[in-house]
């Protein structure tokens, strides 16, 4: 082989394993538009899209070679109960991330993550499998023309003339079947389980799918730039990202502040980005490590783009933490709205993940700017006065202690009795 067709051969394999790797797909159709069918399944609620995709999804008979890349890796945790192990979980939920082989939608409440928080794993085309009691289970969600027809005919007595009328009675009906199919899998997720298994009796907390460590400021940051530098190692492939939505609690103009690594001027589109949990994976490709979602960045690039700009909220699966306050499980204290002293009731809020982000930045430049020296004026009377009015019962307390111990040093030298004896002493 000569040195030229060698190199484009190699050249070739890279852009297909880069093909194959983005499309997540390890049986090929590395079609660029797999990727972002997730997206057009993860509409908002279980609406005509819904129904109507799964009503015509045929049934596939579960293909022989797809295999669970976790299976081979060396650590791999998936075959173990582990219902407290983070990443027990993120391997396990992990294995549902291809389009081509897992077709729940994000927004069913019978979702990856409701069948990862219970031990199973995607091991073929919507096959789950536990790997502790070794059960197995097709997920098919079509709805069954003969269940169709059967409570089609139910209703025919009451009206038959209409064909209009029969559309929508179709919709209906096939909604209501699809309701009753995913309520029956909803159990199925418990109750498939083997008798003595022990995922039958417990699944993971609610809260394991937090992203851990976004109340430490450090470790957020530390977090937010290595994913900001993975991003820039190819500015140019950055697409246009919306701004963030805004809520009382965030403030666009804190990110003006951000320091990034490099102390160059901030990217502000790889920084929402980063924000919001996405990093690299690879040139093309950026991914979230919470929901395993991967975007390809071409969609969103050149001048007559795909997609505009690219919404970095949005684009997680309902589920994920960084997107969803529920999922990330972590209450905030929300600083006082007003400034009336009368709203001392403290506020609870729980938030998704890259409000926690976003609130570290703005905490960092709040540390960073040189406070104000009127507070300091304002703070050093009181203390010098001592007027009491609003220090606190502990602070009154160790007032009162600091006070009788000088009390007793300003004693001391008036001790009569010690001080004679110390004369006589003396005299001898
Ligand atoms: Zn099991
Ligand atoms: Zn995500």
């Amino acid at each position: 082989m000569s040195y030229a067709v060698e190199t484009k051969k190699r050249k070739f394999d890279r852009i297909l394993e880069a093909l194959t790797d983005s499309a997540a797909s390890p049986a090929g159709s590395p079609s660029r538009s797999s990727l972002i069918s997730h997206n057009n399944t993860s509409t908002p609620s279980l609406t005509q899209d819904t129904a109507s995709d799964s009503s015509k999804r045929r049934r596939i008979a579960p293909t022989t070679t797809a295999t669970n890349p976790a299976a081979s890796s060396s650590n791999d945790l998936t075959g173990h109960y582990l219902p407290s192990s983070r990443p027990a979980f993120l391997q396990r939920l992990e294995t549902y991330r291809y389009v081509t082989k897992w077709h729940v939608p994000s927004t069913d409440p019978i979702n990856a993550a409701a069948w990862a928080k219970r031990g199973w794993i995607c091991v073929d085309t919507d096959t789950v499998a536990c790997g502790a009691c070794k059960e197995r289970l097709y997920v098919d969600l079509s709805v069954d023309n003969e269940a169709l027809r059967a409570k089609k005919q139910e209703g025919e007595a009451v009206n038959d003339e209409d064909a209009a009328e029969d559309d929508e009675d179709d919709f209906a009906i096939s909604s209501e079947v699809y309701d009753n199919i995913v309520r029956r899998y909803q159990s199925m997720i418990v109750s498939a389980h083997a008798e003595s298994c022990l995922w039958r009796k417990r699944g993971c907390d609610p809260s394991i799918q937090r992203i851990e460590g976004l109340l430490n400021t450090h470790l957020t940051l530390s977090g937010l730039r290595s994913r900001y530098d993975s991003l820039m190692s190819h500015p140019e492939e950055i697409p246009l990202v919306e701004s963030l939505p805004t809520t009382t609690l965030v403030d666009p103009d804190e990110l003006d502040q951000f320091q990034s690594n490099t102390g160059e001027t901030t990217n502000i589109n790889a920084l929402r980005l980063a924000i919001c949990g996405w990093e690299r994976k690879t040139e093309d490709v950026i991914e979230c490590r919470h929901c395993f979602r991967s975007l390809g960045l071409w969609l969103y690039r050149g001048d007559a783009p795909a997609i505009s700009k690219l919404d970095a909220v949005e684009n997680h699966l309902e589920y994920c933490p960084w997107r969803l306050a529920e999922a990330q499980d972590t209450e905030i204290q929300r600083p006082h709205g007003s400034r009336s002293t009368e709203e001392v009731v403290s506020h609870k809020e729980r938030v998704p993940g890259w409000v926690l982000v976003y609130l570290a930045i703005a905490k960092n430049n709040r540390q960073r700017r040189p406070r104000p020296p009127a507070s300091v004026t304002a703070s050093e009377p009181a203390s010098t006065k001592g007027s009491d009015e609003s220090i606190t019962s502990q602070q009154r307390e160790k007032k009162m202690k600091d006070l009788l111990k000088r009390m007793k040093e300003i004693k001391k030298p008036f001790n009569v009795k010690g001080l004679l004896k110390r004369k006589e002493k003396a005299k001898t």
